[in-house]
């Protein structure tokens, strides 16, 4: 067994959202800088193969898939939503992304490896069954999650999210499916709008825990020890995986949240307990967003940290 293997492409680097925009190449470049440094040196790399459109068809209508695979330009830019812009290779990458998380969810239930973090963009948990949204373009997790479901023949897995926006599309496309728990923190109100506790969900599997603007570690560390943390103890999951995005953190320029990068080591290090005592310390995490540089590179590194310590 291989510890933690990092899964990613070079075709991930290759998805130019143009000047200016957030999710921009330099954010995996940093990323990858960091865990390759001699700290890092018993990590695993593996490359992502691409999704194959069954893996899509878990999660996305065939409608979309077959118009996304045809949606990359020739040359320059266009875009799939008001946010979501896309270039030449982008649909490579975004097929990459994918691939990333359900070769690792296999890797993980097959014994290769412990726990898995997928170093890919674009990120995937606001992609809608039939449309991309907010810089995703499939959702990378959920499938993952439904491929443990699929083809592992899985009865309970835990998704939790711990981005600063609240992972609508993950959350339609598992919502009243009781094969899966899905727990997110997330500024609220605040893009994209959704993640509100009043609103319940279909079956009881989705735990939203908002948090405020100007929030910190306290109501974070709170929201996990008392809320996020219980309820996947009670599901007894036979995996966990992580929507980890690092937006939350106090120099991020998107969100109002004022996190550390301690608090995803924290966060990591206590998901990571869960999972031995539930599932052999199996998780699955994949990159969300992120958008400070400095910041993104230490909650990053400080998050695979925490997956890689026995
Ligand atoms: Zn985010």
């Amino acid at each position: 067994m291989d510890g933690c293997v990092i899964f990613t492409h070079e075709d991930c680097l290759l998805h130019d959202t143009g000047e200016g925009h957030p999710e921009q190449i330099a954010r995996l470049d940093v990323i990858l800088r960091a865990l390759r440094k001699p700290q890092f040196q018993d990590l695993n790399w593996q490359p992502a193969p691409k999704a194959e459109i069954t893996h899509l068809s878990y999660a996305h209508t065939p409608e979309y898939i077959k118009a996304v695979l045809q949606s990359a330009p020739e040359a320059g830019f266009r875009t799939l939503d008001a946010d979501t812009v896309i270039s030449p290779q982008s649909i490579e990458a975004a097929l990459r992304s994918t691939g990333a998380v359900v070769t690792a969810v296999d890797s993980v239930l097959t014994g290769k490896a412990t726990t898995a973090f997928c170093a890919v963009r674009p990120p995937g948990h606001h992609a809608r069954k039939n449309s991309a949204m907010g810089f995703c373009i499939f959702g990378n997790v959920a499938i993952g999650g439904w491929h443990a479901i699929k083809a592992h023949d899985l009865k309970r897995v835990a998704i939790v999210d711990f981005d600063v926006h609240h992972g609508n599309g993950t959350a339609e496309m598992v919502d009243g499916h009781t094969e899966f728990l899905f727990a997110s923190t997330h500024q609220h109100p605040f893009y994209p709008h959704t993640g509100d506790t009043s609103k319940t969900d279909k079956a009881g599997n989705i735990i939203n825990v908002p948090l405020q603007a100007g929030d910190g570690s306290l109501a974070f560390r709170d929201s996990f020890e008392n809320k996020i943390l219980p309820a996947l103890d009670a599901f007894e999951p036979e995996l966990i995986m992580i929507s980890a995005g690092f937006d939350a953190h106090k120099d991020d320029p998107l969100a109002n949240i004022n996190l550390a990068e301690e608090d995803y080591f924290w966060v990591t290090r206590e998901l990571k307990k869960l999972a031995e005592k539930h599932c052999q310390g199996r998780i699955v995490s994949s990159l969300e967003g992120g958008y400070n540089l400095r910041a993104l590179a230490a909650s990053a590194a400080a998050h695979v940290n925490a997956l890689k310590d026995a």
